[in-house]
């Protein structure tokens, strides 16, 4: 797919991230200005290399794609095989979904009145070039999946934090929330973004 990666479209997009941010600005901002800068990144699917678009047979993976320095953000490519699923999950951090390669369908979960986590709301298809938003603001949960039962599905996600690290939860249907830490898929990372 990209053999010889346009890298300069990630720099590029880490450079207007990182240049968003410097200006503080609040959450709603980030998300719009950040859905517009990933919207560009994502509208050409030329860039990813290879090693950071590889499916698992079993797990959906994660791969770090850049950490900021500071923490203020991180960039992940987010690989689905065919017909994977996230369990229902938070993120605690703003975060910005964009689409490369495939489809991925989220579907919002709340609370019902018998305390059990239910579907709440419409599911959204992402395709190419698509971007939706997370946060504890706007709807923080949810559950995710390849659209495809046959092809692996590609989007970047940029969250506002070292995500990898950041302490999350999982939603059982029964009502339960378990602590997890998602981490990063990739084998050789001996760096001090595997730290909270
Ligand atoms: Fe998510």
């Amino acid at each position: 797919m990209a053999t010889n990666p346009n890298l300069p479209r990630l720099r590029h997009f880490v450079e207007q991230m990182a240049a968003l941010l410097e200006r503080h600005p609040q959450e709603p901002e980030i998300l719009s200005h950040g859905a517009a800068l990933l919207g560009e990144l994502v509208a050409h699917d030329d860039w990813l290399p290879d090693a950071y678009a590889q499916p698992h047979p079993q797990y959906y993976q994660q791969f770090l794609l850049h950490a900021d320095s500071l923490a203020r953000f991180s960039v992940v490519s987010f690989v689905w095989g065919p017909g994977q699923a996230t369990p229902i999950h938070d993120h605690t951090v703003w975060g910005l979904i964009g689409m490369l390669r495939g489809a991925e369908r989220a579907q919002p979960y709340a609370k019902n009145g018998a305390g059990h986590w239910a579907p709440s709301g419409e599911t959204v298809t992402l395709r190419p070039g698509q971007v939706e938003a997370v946060s504890p603001r706007i709807g923080d949960i949810h559950r995710v999946s390849n659209a495809f039962a046959d092809q692996t599905s590609i989007s970047i996600h940029v969250y506002g934090a070292n995500i990898g690290a950041v302490q999350r939860h999982v939603y059982l249907e029964d009502g339960t929330v378990k602590n997890f830490v998602s981490g990063y898929t990739n084998p050789t990372l001996p760096n001090i973004w595997n730290l909270a």
